[in-house]
């Protein structure tokens, strides 16, 4: 949700005949949260949905927690004048779309499993411009998504995750990571069947 957008989702909306009702975000980087403010200011009525840890730089809070590794959050934080409506975590269900971790690239990513078909719309965790990539291994020719990458072994951590049930993962289960690793690794989900598809937001 790139800024200046919010016309274009709204029309987008109205020709599919899909009233917006909630608004879901990925995390709080300005190319994902740009047009918040200006969306919401159209649809009071709609939910705003994100994760406890990245409403936190929704509210320009750059701070890191104890546990967290103590490396600066990049990327652009614009932060936004919009209060999430509530928090999401993962486990949790949104319609049809099943709240995934997806925690290194900011803080409090999450990631969207459409238990429908099971696709996971991911935000900034592959790319396809010019070669499929991921943030924890960059395409030097699209550099962009893991140079905004906050933790790139935990998010290479993360991706590599069999979720659990809702609440069973731990942080710990996310600090195991080791700088370096993976070669060879490539980011998947794993529970109950293949992953169909992965769609970039
Ligand atoms: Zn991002």
């Amino acid at each position: 949700m790139i800024p200046r957008s919010s016309k274009v989702i709204l029309r987008a909306a109205e020709r599919i005949g899909a009233p917006i009702r909630r608004i879901v975000l990925t995390h709080a980087h300005g190319d994902h949260i740009g047009s918040l403010d200006a969306l919401v200011a159209e649809l009071p009525d709609a939910e705003v949905l994100m994760s406890a840890r990245d409403a936190r730089l929704l509210r320009k809070d750059r701070s890191l927690d104890p546990d967290e590794p103590q490396v600066k959050i990049r990327g652009s934080l614009p932060g936004a004048r919009t209060t999430p409506s509530r928090s999401i975590a993962p486990g949790e269900q949104i319609g049809s779309l099943e709240v995934i971790d997806g925690v290194g690239h900011t803080p409090g990513q999450i990631a969207l499993l459409d238990t429908r078909d099971r696709t996971l719309i991911c935000a900034d965790t592959y790319s396809t411009l010019g070669g499929v990539a991921t943030a924890a291994r960059p395409n030097p020719r699209f550099p962009a998504m893991a140079v905004a990458t906050w933790h790139r072994p935990t998010a290479l951590t993360t991706a590599r995750a069999r979720p659990r049930a809702p609440g069973a993962r731990t942080r710990q289960d996310r600090r195991c990571a080791r700088p370096g690793d993976g070669r060879g690794d490539r980011a998947r989900i794993l529970r109950g069947g293949p992953l169909v598809a992965a769609r970039e937001v």
